[in-house]
């Protein structure tokens, strides 16, 4: 077992863990709300270091993430565990494990099998996604040092309830998240998740205020976070803390976990989503699980400049990164198609 780091010890044996928002204090004895983190006798240690339970190569874009280095493979890690319980979790076998099943399962890996695994594949980066990879941050860490040594990207795909101490020490390495934002009210957070909002907002204003680049993504789910005005909310966060250039992903909902008696997300909604993005003043708005070509356009002309479908991506950003028809920015980080 690998010790944690980003933790304290208290007179008694108790230890308080800093790594995610939930902030746990922890029994000898006992697990954190995660199930992950174990107390042996005052000292604080990760279940999860080195058990890899799902890998794979993945188009960046699958994460999402569309404007950091389009068309690039991604070789992306998970670890069984999360600090969330959401309803409607597609990875719920694997997230829920250590709570559902009371067990760990995962093929042994270390950081330099994977930081090798994914030079030989070719990967621009290593994703730390399917279940929440705070939760594996020892692991995470570690292979990201390597990674950054081997010239290859890290990207977060996250719930965003990160502590402030782990973005401090993890900052330097991540290059770029997807970060998701559930919902616009904590109500809800509180109800269907069992967290709260304010962490992630905070969360999201540290990552860019980091510069590490940002996407966020909201699962629109009919009846939970549908309301066009918590939208909104949830658009004009993003363009004022967040800035406008921050791509935001409103994507459909399909029935499962719990939520298997919801219908799937009307692409209406999706598009009245996409609407209210781009009055709040956001340039990129997309649109996803619709099975659809997805497109990126110059903001400022209009110019189709990057189209997404399943099996290939077109991208005539100029190698200025620029729209090549009016010279406009695209944001983003190895945007250049050419
Ligand atoms: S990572 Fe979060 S949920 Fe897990 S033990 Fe630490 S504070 Fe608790």
């Amino acid at each position: 077992m690998q010790e944690a780091f980003l933790y304290q010890k208290f007179d008694g044996g108790e230890v308080l863990c800093q790594l995610c928002a939930h902030y746990c204090v922890i029994a000898s004895g006992k697990k954190g709300l995660c199930q992950v983190r174990e107390n042996v006798d005052g000292t604080l240690y990760s279940l999860v270091y080195g058990r890899t339970i799902s890998q794979g190569i993945d188009p960046i874009e699958k994460k999402p993430l569309y404007h950091f280095y389009p068309g690039s493979r991604s070789f992306s890690i998970a670890t069984p565990g999360c600090n969330f319980r959401c309803d409607w979790c597609q990875n719920w076998e694997i997230s829920q494990m250590p709570r559902e099943q009371h067990f760990i399962a995962g093929q042994k890996q270390s950081p330099e099998d994977i930081v090798a695994s994914a030079a030989r594949s070719n990967c621009r980066s290593i994703a730390y996604t399917y279940t929440e990879p705070t939760i594996f941050f020892e692991y995470s860490y570690d292979t990201a040092r390597l990674a950054r040594e081997a010239c290859i990207a890290n990207v977060y795909v996250s719930n965003g309830y990160m502590s402030a101490e782990m973005l401090e020490l993890f900052h330097p390495w991540l290059n770029a998240a997807n970060i998701d934002l559930k919902a616009f009210r904590d109500e809800t957070y509180r109800k269907y998740v069992g967290a709260r909002l304010q962490p992630v907002l905070d969360s999201l204003k540290k990552l860019s205020d980091y510069g590490v680049w940002l996407e966020v993504t909201t699962l629109v789910i009919p009846g939970v976070n549908d309301d066009p005005l918590e939208l909104q909310d949830i658009a004009e966060f993003i363009a004022t803390e967040l800035g406008p250039d921050t791509p935001w992903h409103v994507s459909r909902f399909f029935p499962q976990y719990k939520m298997d008696q919801i219908p799937p997300t009307p692409p209406e909604s999706l598009q009245h989503a996409v609407e209210i993005g781009r009055k709040a003043g956001l340039k990129y708005v997309y649109m996803g699980n619709l099975g659809e070509e997805i497109s990126t356009n110059c903001p400022t002309c209009g110019t189709l400049l990057i189209c997404r479908n399943r099996f290939e991506l077109s991208n005539q950003v100029d190698e200025r990164g620029c729209c090549f028809h009016c010279g406009e920015k695209i944001a983003g980080v190895g945007m250049a198609g050419r």
